[in-house]
């Protein structure tokens, strides 16, 4: 239970975070994957650096869901509720919105963030289950990703124009807005509205609204390089559950003509814009010609990321790692001997717990692959299945594999890629152990990336916009094996911090030959180096530390948030 006074926080300006899911932890199952992930890893890094951010959220009293996996795989969701009063103190504070022409209500919870530093990050959790609200409007915080398109625009106005009303009723002074993914756009049109000039006698309408002031105050983060994957409402939807906060009109010039895009919004009404990744970027430009997009490639928090023996490997060689991941660059310091030690520890904890929860008898000196995600069509968990034969000459005895992940509960593709995963594992029983743990969350995800010794990724490209689990691995010395999309091909250097899948990033992929790439990579490159150059794999673990966990962490990516987005 932390109790603080708000007071505390509200002396100085903030930068103000809107996400509509952080990772905080595995206890608070508010996140769903890589996005929360990054959220928290973000304030994380905040309170590291002692920056002048709050967080804004919503409380998802339900969480996004609890994975269950019956005997063929078949997924089963179970609501993940939690005790909101074990981690965060609630707040007096009531702002209202209005939804379908009612008063609802928002109420906050206060989370705060602390650092070894000293630093602290408010975050606030926005609550509309209040006795003051109605039965359906109570709901509307409780499931993350759950319900309907209604049930999505509902929760972007209580995120999006509740969080900003909210901040206000809390004593905040905000001098920038960062939208981390459009969920929170809607925070753009009631900056509008605070922002109304005033103006006595008006000729043209349209110039009471200060466009130019809200870009200044707005910073948006894109994250999907897919056009289906940004949140759209038809006008219909959106006149029946907002109320006219600002004109239909002016909405439309600025969230698109045919639906309220909620992208667009962010685009158009915010100075800075990113991508996060280089090639997302480029990606994003296509996407949106005429904007200035530039990007900033994610990272991931290093002591969050890094298991207890490679902690306190860092500790005795890099003491000062934690909070300056820059330290890395000595990492040809650590003799070969502790890294390969402080390699197995880790490894032995998985195995361990994957022989505990699965009986699966895996071992500890079998070259071990991971591949963790969430269950969806594009990440192609089935790739490394492509030639299951071929697969069982190249790996038997040679390789186990481990997996995990969720499907989104309406993604039926997602899901049946679980099940498939399920059915190999029977087909290649005896010769390829392989499991697929269930329920992934960030205490299995951070077992996963140190405790294997190769993590795959074989998205179709150019759908990974970043990912960031790969940056886990190499914090841990576990070497990346992935197709070139995202921050990979950033962090990408055959044979020196990893291997890639495929063709380089300009060639068009043809998912036949990165299946064959795979192959033939895992037989005459991978396997031998494991097996017969234990010298050459450890120098390729202190590169992925030295050269990948040195720049891919979110200390690097806040900075650049600070210098080129936030202070301008
Ligand atoms: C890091 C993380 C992710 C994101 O990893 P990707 O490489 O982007 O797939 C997703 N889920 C959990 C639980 C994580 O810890």
């Amino acid at each position: 239970m932390q109790e603080q006074p708000l007071e505390a926080f509200t002396r100085e300006p903030k930068i103000a975070y809107f996400s509509m899911e952080i990772g905080l932890s595995s206890e608070i199952p508010t996140y769903s994957g890589g996005l929360g992930v990054l959220a928290g890893d973000t304030v994380r890094s905040s309170a590291d650096l002692k920056l002048p951010m709050v967080g804004v959220t919503l409380l998802t009293k339900k969480g996004y869901f609890r994975q269950e996996l019956d005997d063929s795989g078949r997924q089963i969701e179970l609501p993940d509720e939690w005790e909101p009063r074990m981690f965060m103190t609630p707040l007096p504070e009531r702002a209202a919105v209005s939804i379908e022409g009612r008063e609802v209500m928002v109420g906050a919870w206060l989370y705060v963030v602390e650092s070894v530093t000293g630093g602290r990050v408010p975050i606030i959790f926005l609550d509309t289950d209040l006795p003051e609200n109605s039965g359906e409007d109570r709901g509307i915080t409780h499931h993350l990703y759950g319900g309907d398109e209604a049930y999505r625009l509902k929760q972007e106005i209580v995120l999006g124009i509740g969080g900003v009303r909210m901040l206000d009723e809390l004593g905040f002074e905000i001098k920038k807005y960062h939208m981390n993914e459009g969920h929170s756009s809607l925070l753009t049109l009631e900056l509008l509205r605070i922002h109304k000039r005033d103006i006595e006698e008006v000729w043209d309408e349209r110039l009471v609204w200060d466009a130019e002031k809200v870009r200044g105050l707005c910073v948006f983060t894109t994250h999907t390089p897919v056009e289906a994957g940004h949140d759209k409402f038809s006008y219909d939807l959106v006149q029946r559950v907002m109320d006219e906060l600002i004109p239909l009109g002016v909405i439309k010039e600025f969230g698109g003509e045919d639906r309220l895009n909620m992208t667009l919004l962010g685009l158009n009404l915010s100075n800075y814009i990113n991508g996060v990744a280089k090639r997302h970027r480029d990606v994003s430009r296509g996407m949106f010609p005429g904007y200035e997009i530039s990007s900033i490639t994610n990272g991931v928090h290093s002591f969050t990321w890094t298991s207890g023996s490679f902690r306190a490997l860092y500790d005795k060689y890099l003491p000062g790692w934690a909070n300056e991941p820059e330290i890395f660059v000595r990492i040809g310091r650590v003799p070969d001997e502790e890294i390969w030690a402080a390699h197995m520890e880790a490894k032995r904890t998985l195995i361990d717990h994957v022989n505990r929860e699965t009986g699966a008898g895996m071992d500890y000196d079998t070259l071990t692959i991971g591949f963790a995600r969430r269950a969806t069509a594009y990440k192609r968990a089935d790739l490394l299945f492509s030639d299951v034969e071929r697969l069982r000459r190249i790996g038997t005895g040679r390789i186990q594999v481990i997996y995990a992940g969720k499907a989104h509960p309406k993604d039926e593709p997602g899901k049946r890629l679980i099940q498939r995963i399920f059915e190999i594992r029977e087909a290649l029983r005896g010769s390829i152990n392989v499991v697929y743990l269930k329920n992934y969350d960030m205490a299995l995800a951070l077992k996963l990336v140190s405790g294997v010794d190769v993590w795959l990724n074989t998205p179709l490209r150019p759908y990974e916009a970043s990912g960031t689990s790969g940056m886990k691995a190499a914090h841990n010395g576990v070497l990346n094996f992935s197709v070139l999309d995202g921050w990979w091909i950033e962090g990408h250097i055959e044979g020196y911090t990893g291997w890639a899948i495929g063709p380089p990033p300009g060639v068009p992929s043809d998912p036949e030959k990165d299946a064959e790439d795979l192959y033939r990579k895992l037989e005459d490159v991978v396997i031998p180096a494991f097996y017969n150059d234990r010298k050459h794999w450890i120098r390729m673990m202190q590169n992925a530390i030295g050269k990948v966990a040195y720049y891919f962490n979110s200390h690097r990516m806040m900075r650049r948030y600070v210098t080129e987005a936030y202070i301008r």
